[in-house]
């Protein structure tokens, strides 16, 4: 059981080791670069002060910003401490995983370095443009599971983790751009985080940007609104690499898209490294604009395929080492048998399979509990129908009931909630998706389901459909929820 002391602490001591740490930063930043402290500081903290031992405690979220932390500032962080500190007392760094959600701490030290800026105490200054970007894409960029290391290559997968693995290691180089695709959950955002993590590690002085194609779209957005594009444009201009991930959600945003056509030809022209995922190839990428569509396969198209049995019980193993845990192989089995398509499912079952073991207390899983974790993820894993799409006349042979218990479940809410008038936005968006399941696979009309659902008015069925179509065409969690819904309905 991990304590998190700190939140213990008294406010006193709180405000004194936050008081010690920005007197610290304070000290490193007159001798290290502002970006590397706000890039590999922002997560870790002075935790403790051992009188007796003469020691001071720092710790890191995890492991990956330890190491960095230790290969970046060398002996001069632990110098820092100890001129401000006590040059008697010895500094430990540890990990300290309840600061791996400090979003606070990075706050802190962006207006720590924002206040120096503006004391004009410092000329090594960071520009605004690669501050900004740290503040805001910080939590994603540091995802510590995602690394290579940890990333099985299968078969059909191998061709792509080695294009990766190149373009990581020589950047501007080796491919460019480059360009991955394959379906959700299949790793994408892994092996995306993995380059951007190898590149940063070994060019701490480049600016690598990471930046999920819905975000692309907001920050294009406001910068229209405000008048800022010509600030935008600069922001770019100080990127050495981009990785755009899931750049389908381009798709529909002429505005955007003609944008990011500059900003990609400028990267093209300085010959800096531009990587994009995707849900699906180029030329699949029916909303997007022909010109960029063919951009995106001058380089490199790597694809991949969902992984084979062999591979999810590797995957599947795989997971359980780094957990520290152990299933029986007949019951990684069924899992593997049952999910087939989605590495992210995979990892789902195998957590609420070793939740359920710890909150029963049993030694042992029988074939049961894996059936019972299936089905609450929505696989009906005892028996299946066959799904024809091509068949217009297809109709779910599950009961429309269960399917909606199914999504009530996934989302944690009851149906009689479901059944409600609530407004809440996660029923809303659980009723909508049954109201689009039921249109398409059940066929049931609205009037059907404007009954199902216990309304007075017929309207809403159709606006409520109308909006879940729109929903489903930007949001990319909706998007997932749908596909893996849906993949249920047609098992
Ligand atoms: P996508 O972005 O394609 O939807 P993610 O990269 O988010 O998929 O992957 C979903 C989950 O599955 C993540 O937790 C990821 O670590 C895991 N995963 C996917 N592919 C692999 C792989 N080849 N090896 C190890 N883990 C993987
Ligand atoms: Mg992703």
């Amino acid at each position: 059981m991990l304590i998190d002391i700190v939140n213990q602490y008294d406010s006193e001591k709180k405000q004194y080791l936050k008081e010690l740490r920005t007197k610290v930063i304070l000290q490193l930043s007159t001798q290290q670069d502002h970006k590397k402290i706000v890039t590999f500081l922002s997560k870790a903290w002075i935790i403790n002060i051992e009188d007796v031992e003469k020691k001071i405690y720092v710790g890191f979220a995890n492991d990956f910003m330890l190491s960095n932390a230790k290969k970046i500032f060398n002996k001069s962080l632990k110098e820092s401490i100890q001129t401000v500190y006590n040059p008697q007392y010895t500094v430990e760094y540890i990990v300290y995983p309840p600061f791996s959600n400090g979003s606070d701490l990075l706050i802190d030290l962006w207006e720590l370095l924002n206040i120096k800026q503006k004391k004009g105490k410092n000329n090594d200054q960071i520009p605004n443009s690669i501050k900004n970007e740290l503040y805001d894409y910080f939590w994603i960029l540091f995802d510590p599971s995602f690394r290579f290391d940890n990333f099985i290559a299968w078969s059909n997968n191998q061709f792509a983790y080695s294009a990766a693995k190149a373009v990581a290691d020589n950047p501007w180089n080796a491919y460019n751009p480059f360009f991955i695709y394959w379906n959700v959950g299949l790793g994408k955002t892994h092996l995306m985080q993995a380059i951007w993590n190898e590149i940063i590690q070994n060019n701490p002085d480049k600016v690598i940007i990471y930046l999920p194609a819905t975000k692309l779209v907001d920050e294009i957005v406001w910068a229209l609104q405000h008048n800022k594009m010509s600030t935008l444009m600069r922001k770019f201009e100080d990127v050495d690499a981009l990785l755009i991930d899931d750049i389908q959600f381009l798709a529909w945003k002429d505005k955007t898209q003609e944008i990011f056509h500059n900003i990609f030809n400028d990267f093209q022209s300085k010959k800096k490294q531009i990587i994009i995922s995707s849900d699906r190839p180029p030329k699949e990428l029916t909303q997007i604009e022909p010109r960029l569509k063919t951009r995106f396969a001058y380089g490199l198209v790597a694809d991949i395929q969902a992984p084979d049995y062999e591979t999810r019980i590797a995957i599947l193993q795989s997971k359980l080492e780094i957990k520290q845990e152990s299933i029986e192989p007949e019951l990684l089995g069924i899992i593997a048998q049952n999910i087939t398509s989605n590495v992210r499912e995979l990892e789902w079952a195998l957590n609420t399979l070793l939740t359920r073991k710890k909150l029963s207390w049993k030694d042992t899983l029988s074939e049961d509990d894996v059936y019972a974790c299936l089905q609450t993820l929505w696989y009906s894993a005892r028996h299946t129908t066959i799904w024809n799409p091509n068949d217009r006349n297809w109709k779910s042979k599950k009961n429309f009931d269960t399917i909606v218990e199914m999504v009530a479940n996934y989302y944690s809410i009851s149906v009689a909630e479901l059944k409600s008038d609530s407004r809440k936005k996660e029923i809303t968006t659980a009723r909508q998706i049954l109201m689009l399941i039921a249109k398409k696979y059940f066929r049931r009309t609205q009037q059907k389901i404007w009954m199902y659902f216990g309304w007075k008015e017929h309207a809403t069925v159709i606006y409520a459909i109308r909006n879940i179509e729109k929903k489903l065409k930007s949001d990319e969690d909706i998007q997932h929820d749908y596909q893996i819904f849906t993949e249920r309905v047609e098992q």
